[in-house]
């Protein structure tokens, strides 16, 4: 039984971080705020002992993580039955160069979700997952759109996974030298990271008149992509239902 309720998620042999233990959480909040701040993640599974992992895109209600595809697609098809899965959220922020090639590393956020994945076929819960992925990231946008037709509704796999259990990885912090390589006289720092937005490129055949809505306020020109994300999940979450 899961409690979505509780503050952490359960330490378990699968999620306990046993390399650098200390840069590793099962606090709900840190894992959270690290899907939250993506788009991009990573979904691991096997078919027949082979191993695949497929870059694609999440949103998260709660404890649920969706993702969604081709009703074609061999990853959707695959999961039908519910399967074990494992998404992953990583951020690179930053470069951290040593003074030996040992000690180099890298700053980043990252977060290892478990679960069962399994086709949304409830038609509430798929209609509310269809428009949560235009929603949770572009507020407000769903309702200005042309509505979504039967043919697409078929064509579109929505695949849902309980957070079971969870942990979230984060290094932040200078370089790391052995003691003895101080006095080494080799450039040693971090190069931070971002992911910036840029400006818009507007469609060349945006019709007369259209301005750019309201709710892509959280996406402005030089920002980080992931305090954006960020923004338009608590303003996804605080939405009426
Ligand atoms: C950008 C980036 C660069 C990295 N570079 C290196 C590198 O060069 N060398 C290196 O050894 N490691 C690196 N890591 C860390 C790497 O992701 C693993 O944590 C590490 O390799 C240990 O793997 P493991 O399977 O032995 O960990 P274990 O501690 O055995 O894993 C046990 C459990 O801990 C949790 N866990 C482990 N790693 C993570 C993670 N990253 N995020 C969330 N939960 C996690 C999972 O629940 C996992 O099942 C990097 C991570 C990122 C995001």
């Amino acid at each position: 039984m899961i409690d979505d309720t509780a503050l952490a998620f359960p330490k378990t042999e699968r999620n306990r971080v046993k390399r650098m233990h200390e840069r590793g959480s099962y606090d709900r909040e840190a894992v959270f705020a690290i899907l939250d701040a993506g788009m991009l993640c990573h979904v691991s599974y096997a078919i027949g002992g082979q191993p695949y992992c497929t870059p694609t895109l999440h949103w998260r209600e709660g404890d649920m993580l969706y993702w969604h595809g081709s009703s074609a697609s061999r990853m959707l098809r695959h999961l039908r039955g519910g399967t074990p899965a494992c998404l992953t959220v990583s951020h690179l922020d930053g470069l951290v160069l040593a003074r030996s090639g040992f000690n180099h590393s890298a700053n980043y956020r990252s977060a290892m979700c478990f679960g069962t994945a399994g086709i949304v076929d409830d038609a509430d819960e798929k209609a509310r997952a269809i428009r949560g992925v235009v929603e949770r990231f572009y507020p407000g946008r769903f309702d200005t759109l042309r509505p979504v037709n039967a043919q697409e509704l078929k064509a579109t796999t929505v695949i849902g996974m309980r957070i079971e259990d969870a942990s979230a990885k984060v290094r932040a912090k200078g370089v790391g030298d052995d003691e003895e390589d101080y006095g080494h006289p080799a450039w040693a720092g971090v190069i931070p990271i971002r992911t910036v937005i840029e400006a818009d490129q507007p469609c060349p055949r945006l019709l007369p008149g259209i301005a750019r809505p309201d709710g892509l306020a959280a996406y402005r020109q030089g920002r980080g992509l992931d305090d954006a994300l960020a923004e338009t999940q608590r303003a996804y979450e605080a939405a009426p239902a």
